[in-house]
């Protein structure tokens, strides 16, 4: 499980194309995103968020998984949910139940929440742009993530910059 980018030790561009969001709350809180170059995968799942500057920390990890059949689950899901959804609201009718999730995106979902963070991120609400590097010794027990990372707020254009001198 070895990323061509894994051992950036300070803050780099991420190097993902690829993303599948998965939960959200006014933004992504967790997902699965590739690596454009080499292919490996990799779980994240947010830290810590500020919906008032579009910023947001997610620790990574590498796993190993059929990043195209979890797209394709999660889309089929997706579409199967917003139907019933619309169903209930026509008929009224909240027993219609959600669809389940297929078991092999469960069996990574289960993987993903063992696995502890490798690597650090911090970005706007989507993976678009933003930055990550290897987690160190620094990062154990950190309590506000944004300083600790270095984020300095801007305010007056709703969004964030990082001091990546601060950075290890
Ligand atoms: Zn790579």
């Amino acid at each position: 499980m070895d990323c061509c980018q894994h051992d950036r030790k300070t803050m780099s561009p991420l190097p993902f194309e690829k993303v599948i969001y998965f939960d959200f709350y006014d933004g992504p809180l967790a997902g699965y995103a590739m690596c454009s170059v080499c292919h490996q995968c990799f779980h994240f799942r947010v830290l810590k968020w500020d919906t008032h500057i579009f910023c947001r920390v997610f620790g990574f990890v590498p796993i190993e998984m059929d990043f195209d059949r979890v797209d394709k689950d999660i889309e089929q899901w997706t579409k199967n949910t917003v139907h019933i959804l619309e169903e209930r609201r026509k008929t009224d009718n909240d027993d219609l139940p959600i669809p389940k999730q297929t078991d092999y995106v469960n069996q990574i979902e289960l993987i993903a929440s063992r696995l502890e963070f490798s690597h650090i991120c911090v970005t706007g609400s989507y993976l678009d742009k933003g930055y990550w590097r290897k987690m160190d010794e620094s990062d154990k027990d950190v309590e506000d993530w944004f300083e600790h990372l270095g984020v300095v707020y801007d305010f007056g254009n709703l969004t964030f910059h990082l001091d990546k001198s601060h950075s290890s």
